[in-house]
C-alpha cells in the first residue's frame, strides 16, 4: 500500500475468496505468533480446527503429541521447540522445507514484518522430492556400478582412484598396507581348463580376498587381469604380512584342481608394502613396493609372501 490508500473493497473480497480457495498453504501470525488467519489448506497441513487461533508453538506440540503433521525429529518437544524460537523470526524472510508424517514435502516461505505479523506461505513439492531422491538412488548406483569390476564383483581401478583421494586426506588412513596378489601360472591354467573355468577360479579367489577383509575401510580390488589390490589403511606391515599370508594359505587349502603346476592346485603369491601415505606420490609407491615384493615373491617359488617397505 504506496500512501497506505485502504484497498477497494472488491479487492480484499477477492484476496480473501482466492486465499481461502487456493491448494498453497496460507497462514498469518501475529507478532507474538499467534494465529490471525489461516486458509485451508493450513489449516489441513497442520490439524487446526477451522475457529482454532491456536498459537504456533501449541499448534506444534498438538501435532507433534498426535503425531500428526510434521515431521518432528526430537525425544523432546520443549528443546526442540526452544530452537525453534531461537530461529523464527530472526530474518525478513526465509525458506525451508517441511516434511508431514502423511510423505507430503511443503516448501515453505515466511515472511516477517515487525508490527505487523508473519506471513507463511507453502507449497506442495513432493514430486519433486521424490524425483530428487530416485535421482540420487540412481546416481549412486550408477557410480557404485561404473567402479566394479563385473567378473569379481570387487572394485575396479576407477574405485582404487577415489580411494587414493580419500586417504591422502584423510590423517587417520595415512599408514597405508598394500597387498598385491598374483594367481600362479594361470595362463597354463586357463589354456589347459578352459577360459570360463579360468572366469570361475578368479570369482573364488575375489571371494577369499573379501572374506579376508576386516574393517568397512578394508578394499580388495582386481588391479589387472588375474592380479588383485587389497587396500589396508590405517595398518601396520606386519598386521598386513598377517592378512596376505592368510589368503595365500586360504586358497591353496582351497585346493582347485591345478594340474600343471609344481603344488597341483591353484596358488597365489603375495607381496605386502606399507607406506605413510602423506604425499600425493604416496600411492604409486605403495603399489610399486608391493609388485616388486610379488616378484620376489615369484622369484623365490610362488606361493609365498614376500615384503617390501619404504620406510
Ligand atoms: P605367473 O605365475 O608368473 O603369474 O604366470 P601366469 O601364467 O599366471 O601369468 P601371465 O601373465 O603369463 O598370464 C596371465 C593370464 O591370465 C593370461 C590370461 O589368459 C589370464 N586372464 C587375464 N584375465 C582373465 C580373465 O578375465 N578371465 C580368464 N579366464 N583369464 C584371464
Ligand atoms: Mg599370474
Ligand atoms: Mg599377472
Amino acid at each position: 500500500m504506496p500512501d497506505n490508500k485502504p484497498y477497494e473493497e472488491s479487492v480484499v473480497q477477492a484476496a480473501i475468496a482466492l486465499m481461502e480457495s487456493t491448494r498453497t498453504l496460507l497462514a498469518i501470525h501475529n507478532d507474538n505468533d499467534r494465529l490471525i488467519y489461516a486458509n485451508d489448506a493450513y489449516r489441513g497441513a497442520f490439524y487446526l480446527a477451522a475457529d482454532s487461533d491456536m498459537d504456533w508453538y501449541d499448534m506444534m506440540r498438538d501435532n507433534f503429541v498426535h503425531r500428526r503433521g510434521p515431521v518432528i525429529d526430537t525425544r523432546d518437544i520443549e528443546q526442540w521447540l526452544k530452537y525453534a524460537r531461537s530461529r523464527r523470526r530472526k530474518e525478513h524472510y526465509r525458506e525451508f522445507e517441511v516434511d508431514l508424517i502423511d510423505g507430503r514435502w511443503i516448501h515453505m516461505t515466511e515472511t516477517v514484518l515487525a508490527g505487523v505479523g508473519m506471513l507463511s506461505i507453502g507449497i506442495e513439492v513432493t514430486a519433486a522430492k521424490q524425483n530428487e531422491s530416485s535421482l540420487k538412488d540412481q546416481f549412486g548406483r550408477a557410480l557404485r556400478e561404473a567402479e566394479t569390476d563385473q567378473l569379481t564383483g570387487l572394485g575396479n581401478r576407477r574405485l582404487m582412484e577415489r580411494l587414493k583421494r580419500i586417504f591422502l586426506h584423510d590423517e587417520n588412513l595415512h599408514q597405508l598396507s598394500t597387498i598385491m596378489i598374483d594367481i600362479d601360472h594361470f595362463k597354463p591354467y586357463n589354456d589347459t581348463q578352459g577360459h570360463p573355468v579360468g572366469d570361475d577360479c578368479l570369482k573364488q579367489v575375489a571371494k577369499v580376498l573379501v572374506q579376508s577383509l576386516r574393517t568397512e575401510q578394508d578394499n580388495a580390488l582386481r588391479y589387472g587381469g588375474e592380479e588383485f589390490l587389497v587396500l589396508l589403511p590405517a595398518t601396520s606391515l606386519s598386521v598386513a604380512e598377517e592378512v596376505g599370508e592368510r589368503i595365500r594359505h586360504t586358497i591353496e587349502n582351497k585346493a582347485i584342481p591345478h594340474p600343471t603346476s609344481e603344488y597341483g592346485v591353484i596358488t597365489v603369491s603375495v607381496g605386502v608394502a606399507h607406506v605413510y601415505a602423506d604425499t600425493p606420490e604416496y600411492f604409486n609407491e605403495v603399489v610399486e613396493l608391493a609388485d616388486k615384493a610379488l616378484y620376489a615373491a615369484k622369484g623365490a617359488g610362488r606361493n609365498r609372501v614376500k615384503s617390501g617397505t619404504s620406510e
